[in-house]
């Protein structure tokens, strides 16, 4: 059964949420919207950019940096609170695709996890995802044989559903979320990790 998504503009970039938008959401961003104080909100990124780190060392990527900074906002307005720079890869793209995925679903599970998770922080929480969409997005259509990432759209013609991936990563990440919290405590601690720490984590 395909899900209902909604489509949001974050400063003109188009975001794919399953959660339904709150009322009174518009104009506000995603960090107002999130709602956390500046330690959990520090936490909620670093539990994101770990989901990214996990999943990626299990699909061969490698990861030369990863960082949170709660001050950072992209040109576009979309939250950039933390950052995670690959090496050159070679893997099938939905290895990356689920990469990119994971970074939402890990810290969708952190709010459920430590009793956060309001309907509002839940679509902020997707909005967050807003650049891993467009990257990945971009990625798809650079392929030689190009994919349309979809969302709620099975069967379009050379499409692949952003939940698939999703659903993958949120798998491996169960699998190893002993993993996702080291690696998170230790970039909420020392705000910057390179690929060696990472090695020593996980
Ligand atoms: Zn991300």
């Amino acid at each position: 059964m395909s899900r209902r998504w909604y489509r949001v503009f974050v400063s003109g970039v188009p975001v794919h949420t399953e959660q339904p938008p709150p009322s009174g959401g518009d104009g506000k961003n995603v960090r107002d919207l999130l709602d956390l104080d500046d330690d959990a909100l520090r936490r909620h990124a670093a539990t994101h950019e770990a989901g990214h780190v996990v999943v990626a060392h299990h699909r061969g990527l490698p990861v030369e940096e990863v960082a949170v900074d709660v001050s950072i906002t992209d040109g576009n307005g979309l939250p950039l609170v933390g950052v995670c720079r690959y090496g050159p890869f070679d893997v099938p793209w939905q290895d990356f695709g689920a990469t990119c995925a994971a970074g939402g679903r890990a810290a969708n599970r952190w709010l459920r996890q430590e009793g956060l998770a309001t309907p509002g922080r839940l679509w902020a929480n997707e909005l967050s995802t807003g650049n891993d969409q467009v990257t990945l997005a971009q990625a798809c259509a650079d392929l030689p044989a190009p994919v349309v990432l979809t969302y709620g759209q099975p069967g379009v013609a050379g499409g692949y559903e952003w939940a698939d991936l999703g659903d993958a990563a949120e798998a491996e990440l169960d699998r190893d979320w002993p993993a996702v919290h080291r690696v998170a405590d230790a970039l909420y601690r020392e705000g910057r990790l390179t690929g060696s720490d990472i090695d020593d984590l996980i």
